[in-house]
């Protein structure tokens, strides 16, 4: 094929490579049988090496393949590749990737069903809505973080959290559960609206612990926040009895929705995020990483049970993004050890986020060496407690590097001589990631897709077909000069 000289230009000015090639196929294929419902899954920021690493953990641990593995193997199930790129990276970040399935098209990073010039786009909730669907989403992040958000409202940055609340109740997203009472509640609000009197007087159920949540299904909408930002990783909550009898676990999130939408006489449309795997993979947290991303395969196993029973539903399951970068490396004689440093993480009992705040600032070596003997299960040389001890002092040995600036990247390389698993970065990875299918469509998801093809696919479920406006690159960029000020990287 010739590659004219100004494609080249584009390709190395927009960073973006072919046109959409990915999905050309798929679009092509037909559908054998549609599903009344579809259910979303999404493994926020999981890499192939995640769910390898998963899988190998549970091996070792409890004799099993990880839940998503055996899914592979299953004759009802079809898996494919996706590629995740977004309007302005071959990296995108969660507000481009979510969009990208919400409105079928490219976004800027960190916008939301929104081009840099305003231009709203439609997103696939409210078409959903527009054709009988009730519509749900559930996260363990703030429920109005970038990927529940890209389902359903438009935003200029993804940052306006506390407009995304509003933006949710106008919408009229039925089911919405996950952390961000800051964002809802009257004390924490700047404008001091009591978004949650605003829910109720709109006919919402509204559940602040697991019991009230427990005690509120089913329910015809449900307005569901049970932490202050987003909820604590699995492996805190596995090791808190007081996060267990407060805080419902993403599994539990996921019945308690599916209880409440699937009586819709017209069917549903579902979200479920497990959220915090993309943040754990952003602190180089090894524990928080397994253990949330075992808590999302127990979560899809629930999904696929209702899905293989009900006969009826599509379940997608896949994530918006690689992160971090993991890898568990191959050490010692002929490799011998690299299994051993695996198996440590069944000691770990916290995230960073707890074993840093049991450091608190500028901890001393022998305090460190204790922390994360404690907490961690791991005994540390004086030299690797030195070198974060000098990492909290922002003087990491490793600071050289953009990506290995702050106290978890250190606390991450100096763990992996024990652990022998590294990380790239601290940053989303361009890598294409798994998607995974059951249920009526599934064989269409074979092969590589684009992220923006998951749009169309999906409304061609429900024999609904919408175009949003596209922008191309140059446009975007003029535009997203004017509001840069607005944006920050992450997440
Ligand atoms: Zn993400």
């Amino acid at each position: 094929m010739q590659i004219s000289r100004r494609a080249l230009l584009g390709a190395g000015t927009t960073g973006l490579l072919i046109a959409s090639q990915p999905g050309a196929t798929a679009q092509k294929r037909r559908f054998r049988r549609k599903p009344r419902n579809i259910i979303f899954c999404v493994a926020d920021g999981m890499s192939l090496s995640t769910l390898t690493m998963c899988d190998q953990f549970q091996q070792l641990t409890e004799g099993r393949h990880s839940y998503w593995m055996t899914l592979l193997n299953a004759e009802y199930a079809t898996s494919g590749l996706q590629e995740t790129r977004s309007l302005n990276s071959l990296v995108t970040d969660s507000a481009a990737a979510s969009s990208a399935w919400g409105s079928g098209r490219r976004q800027w990073n960190g916008q939301l069903n929104m081009y840099p010039d305003g231009t709203k786009l439609r997103p696939i909730m409210s078409l959903m809505q527009e054709a009988g669907l009730r519509c749900g989403l559930v996260t363990t992040t703030t429920i109005t973080h970038a990927t529940p958000a890209g389902f359903a409202v438009n935003s200029l940055t993804r940052q306006q959290e506390d407009v995304i609340a509003q933006e949710y109740l106008k919408a009229g997203v039925d089911v919405l559960l996950g952390g961000g009472d800051r964002f809802f509640s009257a004390q924490q609000r700047k404008d001091r609206r009591d978004l949650y009197a605003e829910y109720a007087q709109a006919g919402y159920r509204v559940a602040r612990t697991k019991s009230e949540l427990l005690g509120a299904v089913p329910a015809n909408r449900l307005l569901g926040v049970f932490h202050s930002g987003h909820m604590p990783y699995s492996v805190d909550h596995n090791h808190s009895p007081e996060l267990q009898s407060t805080r419902p676990r993403l599994r539990e999130m996921a019945r308690a929705a599916i209880a409440c939408l699937k009586s819709a006489p017209r069917g549903f449309f579902l979200q479920i995020e497990g959220g915090r795997v993309d943040h754990a993979a952003h602190s180089n947290d090894l524990a928080g990483l397994i253990y949330d991303q075992i808590e999302f395969e127990e979560t899809i196993k629930e999904v696929v049970e209702f899905a293989l029973k009900d006969r009826n539903t599509l379940v997608i399951i896949t994530t918006d993004h690689a992160t971090g970068g993991p890898a568990l490396n191959g050490s010692g004689l002929a490799y011998q050890d690299s299994a051993a440093g695996l198996q440590k993480v069944a000691g770990m009992k916290a995230s960073y986020d707890t074993l840093l705040k049991a450091l608190g600032d500028a901890p001393t070596p022998d305090r460190i060496r204790q922390t994360v003997r404690d907490l961690l299960d791991i005994a540390l040389t004086p030299d690797e407690a030195e070198a974060v001890a000098q990492a909290t002092r922002k003087n990491s040995p490793f600071r050289v590097s953009e990506f290995y600036e702050d106290t978890g990247a250190t606390l991450a390389i100096v763990l992996g001589n024990h652990t022998k698993v590294t990380w790239t970065s601290q940053n989303h990875t361009s890598d294409h990631v798994l998607i995974t299918a059951v249920g009526p469509g599934n064989e269409l998801i074979a092969g590589l897709h684009a992220n923006v093809d998951l749009f169309s696919l999906m409304l061609a479920a429900k024999d609904l077909k919408y175009e949003n406006p596209t922008m191309d690159y140059t446009t975007a960029r003029a535009h997203f000069e004017k509001i840069k000020h607005l944006w920050a990287p992450g997440g």
